[in-house]
């Protein structure tokens, strides 16, 4: 990378001309990101994927496959994602964990785990723990999105109602591998009165835990938090805390105060709520927010090069990181901070172009954005989009070779 790279975003005219002047986010990444969960989204698929009315059954019953496979199917959808069955026996019988995995950009062994049991004892599980299960899910939906420097794994654990048999088998599959940290929801969507979540880990997770505990402070909308510190056996984040990983779960205040724990009438349409209002998905919502926000501050998650967020990375994009160019991060530019040492550099630059010239992710009809990247292509027949850009980029100002190497054919078209 060389000064005169820089020249091609140094030229307001084309801006003025193919862009506009959109202002680059002034928020950093996670505050940004945080706002693109949806409750909707969440209530979409804790009622429409995951058989949580009364009757159904993902225990040992006719909703389990059913409920594993649309949440295969859901995850397989997100851009990035790679996502797999995972099996283990338990009872001589195969049962998978659904593990989504986002793979770092940089440091791709750095394993980070965001999970929650998709099993229930017998019952429709609308709160335990369909409710964790969607958080995975919407949580894997929106940050998916975006650029993580380090691995995630998105996982879907299945007989946990059995004596945590998924987790345990999942941290034995990836012994001897780098997994940082797990944070896990089990039960997130019943107020039993106090609007809050109780967090329960061990003193050596207190980094995770209060790291969690602060992102539900700063994005949770006012949901509350408890912290709880000991040796707390009964969800999936304890198989990690035992193999010396930090970890958390977080349930809703008091769970025990849930009467219709582990009951049949654990359902969307709990009959003892008329209106309905059985789960509160503002608190499952607002607790996705907080994992969201975490991740992205603890993993370092960027925006991809989408400075406006319009899910096209465009010239309006371009501009934005050329007011950025040079200058300190916190100046609105944190969002081309790529490296995250506060100031938008020729590295950053480096970064932007990599992502740009990378292969775009697909963008199915109705689904959210993919993570934007630039190809340089543009539908047949299209008037507009990036190749003007890119051309005249080409033409005479810019000698990065691979933007020659990539686009030179483009001035042809
Ligand atoms: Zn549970």
């Amino acid at each position: 990378m060389n000064r005169s790279t820089y020249a091609c975003f140094g030229l307001p005219l084309v801006v003025m001309i193919f862009g506009g002047w959109p202002l680059a986010s002034a928020s950093p990444p996670a505050d940004v990101i945080v706002e693109d969960v949806n409750i909707d989204q969440y209530t979409h698929v804790h009622q429409d994927l995951l058989h949580t009315f009364m009757g159904d059954n993902r225990g040992f019953g006719a909703e389990h496959d059913s409920a594993r496979d649309d949440i295969f199917d859901e995850l397989s959808s997100y851009t990035q994602l790679n996502v797999e069955l995972a099996p283990f026996l338990y009872a001589g019988n195969t049962y998978h964990n659904v593990v989504a995995t986002q793979t770092g950009t940089d440091f791709p062994d750095e394993i980070y785990v965001v999970g929650a049991h998709f099993d229930s004892v017998n019952n429709p599980g609308a709160d335990d723990n369909a409710t964790g299960t969607a958080l995975v899910i919407e949580a894997a939906r929106v940050l998916s999105r975006y650029r993580s420097p380090r691995t995630i794994k998105f996982c879907c654990f299945d007989r946990e109602e059995q004596g945590l048999r998924g987790s345990k088998a999942f941290v034995q599959d990836h012994a001897g591998q780098n997994i940082v940290m797990a944070v896990t929801a089990d039960m997130v969507g019943h107020d039993s009165g106090a609007y809050g979540m109780d967090f329960y880990s061990k003193s050596t997770s207190a980094t995770v835990a209060n790291g969690l505990g602060d992102a539900l402070d700063a994005y949770g909308q006012g949901l509350a938090r408890f912290m709880n510190v000991g040796n707390f056996g009964f969800s999936d984040h304890w198989p990690f805390e035992l193999a010396g990983i930090p970890a958390v779960v977080v349930i809703e205040r008091c769970y025990s105060c849930n009467p219709h724990y582990h009951q049949n009438t654990d359902a969307v349409d709990n009959p003892a709520y008329p209106e309905g209002d059985y789960i509160d998905y503002t608190m499952p919502a607002n607790l996705t927010r907080a994992f969201v926000g975490y991740l992205v501050d603890t993993l370092g998650i960027t925006l991809w090069h989408d400075a406006d967020n319009d899910a096209d990375v465009d010239m309006a994009d371009f501009a934005a990181f050329q007011r950025c160019f040079n200058k300190p991060a916190d100046t609105g530019c944190t969002v081309f901070d790529f490296d995250r040492d506060g100031v938008v550099s020729i590295v950053d630059m480096d970064a932007f172009i990599d992502g740009v010239t990378g292969p775009a992710g697909p963008a199915a009809a109705g689904q959210n954005a993919p993570a934007p990247k630039w190809t340089g292509d543009r539908a047949a027949g299209a008037t507009s989009g990036p190749r003007e850009t890119i051309v005249y980029v080409e033409n005479g100002l810019v000698a990065n070779p691979r933007f020659t190497h990539e686009f030179c054919a483009l001035r042809d078209h």
